[in-house]
């Protein structure tokens, strides 16, 4: 079901970091017609780099790609291009503990289109940055606000792929929630304003005694690449994960709530305040529940290296 036209992405090369030049018509600029993704790259104990999963964004890329009528560039080409793009930014890359080279591909509709319809040229690129940690990891818990007048998306639009307008969508009630002193939005669905989807750039885990839960796939969460390996590392840890639906009801019964994603790794989630209610985790001293900080010290130790890669997650340059 081929709906766009252009997608040679075979002569790119390296240049150095700068603007870059688009058709006012461009149809990006004009429809939205963007991906993006975004991985790290983490520096291991012996000055080697990693890669943690590209091959997941790259089939991420690849699926989004077929939802907005995009050509994309294969697994192959995106991973790498990645390659490339790390290699020649090296030195950019922090110690070990010290942060991450976060890496952004980005995929745009360039080719100019007057009307609304899948623009005629797209161009595939990446940029790269060094990153410390952005929320505080283990060191401080997010506090989170439910939201019930926005909604992140809703059944048969975008939510599930990581195309750009789904960001300049929830970026009023993400500011709302930071006025407020917020870290985050936590977003319900849209069709019964009731079940737990994910916050806006990182989805959600409810521990409960030895079982662990998070909404399920259904089109309107991102399927997070974190969220897919904290599940398999809590399995292997031996904990019970169930994906399903999740209700608001429950949140007063958990025991931790932790966020995932590649920019927040594991972070516990210290308060969640739902219609001026709030609902507290870690206790009074806002501390770390035991899962969390388990999770957490395994999905880091293994992508930074300190712990043997059994599961074969990590690319090396
Ligand atoms: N949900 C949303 C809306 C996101 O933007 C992200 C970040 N990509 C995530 C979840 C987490 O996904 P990942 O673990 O692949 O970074």
């Amino acid at each position: 079901s081929k709906c766009s036209a252009g997608g040679n992405f075979s002569k790119g090369g390296l240049r150095p970091y700068g603007n870059i030049e688009l058709s006012p018509a461009s149809g990006v600029l004009n429809y939205g017609q963007g991906l993006f993704e975004g991985l790290k790259a983490y520096r291991k104990e012996d000055g080697s780099i990693v890669l943690f999963r590209p091959m997941e964004n790259a089939s991420r890329m690849v699926q989004g790609a077929e939802r907005m009528c995009m050509p994309a560039p294969t697994v192959e080409q995106f991973v790498e291009a990645v390659k490339l793009t790390v290699l020649a930014n090296k030195r950019w890359v922090p110690p070990v503990g010290k942060g991450s080279l976060y890496i952004r591909p980005l995929l745009i509709g360039s080719g100019a289109i007057l009307g609304v319809a899948p623009a005629p040229e797209y161009t595939f690129l990446i940029y790269v940055s060094p990153v410390g940690n952005y929320f505080k990891g283990l060191l401080a818990p997010i506090n989170l606000i439910v939201e019930n007048d926005f909604h992140r998306a809703t059944p048969g639009g975008t939510g599930g792929v990581k195309t750009i307008g789904n960001y300049a969508a929830v970026m009023k009630a993400q500011s709302a929630a930071k006025a407020k002193g917020f870290s985050d939005v936590l977003y319900l669905d849209a069709v019964h304003n009731k079940y737990l989807e994910e916050a806006s750039s990182s989805n959600i885990f409810l521990v409960k005694g030895n079982t662990i839960s998070t909404p399920s796939i259904n089109g309107t969460i991102l399927p997070g690449i974190t969220r897919k390996s904290i599940i398999e590392v809590a399995r292997i840890h031996g904990y019970e994960v169930e994906e399903r639906l999740i209700s608001i009801d429950e949140l007063p019964e958990a025991d931790e709530v932790f966020c995932t994603g590649t920019a927040v790794v594991v972070s516990p989630v210290g308060s969640i305040t739902y219609l001026g209610k709030k609902i507290s985790y870690g206790g009074e001293s806002g501390g770390v529940g035991i899962v969390s900080k388990q999770l957490y010290s395994s999905l880091t130790n293994l992508q930074m290296g300190l712990t043997e890669d059994k599961l074969g997650w990590t690319v090396e340059l």
